[in-house]
């Protein structure tokens, strides 16, 4: 039996979903995926257009990132008795960290070399490397951030567990992450139900390097915390579309053509007045050690 085959919240078996790539839980709300992570470790494939991604999120991961730093407690940033240690697990091109270097003394872990590079060559400190095998043994620090990573990682468990190792006394974990429950991934899931599968590939990064393996809800992060020993103690939203860079956002994937980047572009300026009313693809869910 291998770890798709079991529910990382409830233990239960997993089964066929939309897709035969796609596992629903027999028993609870948790979905995932036997999508196949492929992280570029060496930086010898090019799948997606770095070039067009990285202008398509800046606008959109940026001002998310402001508001997250905002969100953190006010005890937790520098100005107290010792500067206060963060972690980014997955910092890519390193813009959580260069945002959150003013306040926090910073530490960005990343597997894929180019990322890591690129960030290093920004003078940020970056070790390249997967987590938690990246840090020594004693290194703890005050805030363990996950950015668009834990539903890449298929793991989940032991990721969350060796975030316990790694937290100070009262530390936090942030997971930033796709919710199975926003309306984007609901209607996804809608038109693959009706024969049109693309949107729900989409969403799951088919074909991507990293893919997603997991969609997570409020239930399923509260268990499989759990499970590591955390404890969910908050929750919020942060917005998913910004109808700045949306352009280069859907062309980074050299598979979608010119005619339907800018198709989609078009109806998504439209909708997007709209989406803020409706429930929000992105949450950020805060642990403590419990
Ligand atoms: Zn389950």
């Amino acid at each position: 039996m291998n770890d798709h085959d079991v529910c990382p919240a409830c233990l239960n078996p997993l089964v066929a979903g939309l897709r035969d790539w796609h596992l629903q839980c027999t028993n609870c709300t948790y979905e995932g995926s036997s999508l196949r992570v492929e992280i570029d470790v060496a930086g010898s494939v090019e799948i997606l257009d770095e070039q067009l991604r990285e202008e398509g999120l800046s606008h959109l991961r940026r001002s998310n990132f402001q508001m997250l730093i905002a969100r953190l407690p006010i005890d937790d940033r520098a100005g107290r008795s010792r500067p206060r240690k963060l972690l980014d697990v997955g910092c890519a091109h390193g813009w959580f960290l260069q945002l959150a270097g003013s306040e926090y003394e910073v530490l960005g872990i990343e597997p894929d070399s180019r990322s890591a590079a690129l960030a290093a060559s920004h003078g940020l400190p970056v070790r390249q490397g997967f987590f938690p095998h990246a840090l020594e043994s004693a290194e703890s620090f005050d805030v363990i951030v996950f950015n668009d990573v834990i539903e890449h990682i298929p793991d989940i468990g032991s990721a969350l567990t060796a975030c316990i190792r790694h937290l100070a006394p009262g530390g936090r974990v942030i997971l930033n992450a796709p919710a199975r429950t926003g309306i984007l991934y609901r209607v996804s899931r809608f038109l693959a139900r009706s024969g049109f599968p693309a949107s729900f590939e989409r969403m799951w990064q088919k074909g991507f390097p990293s893919p997603h393996v997991h969609y997570l809800d409020e239930a399923s992060v509260r268990t499989i915390a759990a499970r590591s020993g955390l404890r969910l103690v908050d929750s919020y939203t942060l917005p998913t579309l910004s109808t700045h860079g949306l352009y280069a956002r859907i062309r980074y994937d050299r598979s979608v053509s010119r005619l339907k980047a800018a198709t989609i572009t078009g109806a998504m300026v439209i909708l997007a007045p709209f989406l803020r009313f409706l429930p929000a693809d992105i949450k950020v869910w805060t642990l403590k050690a419990s």
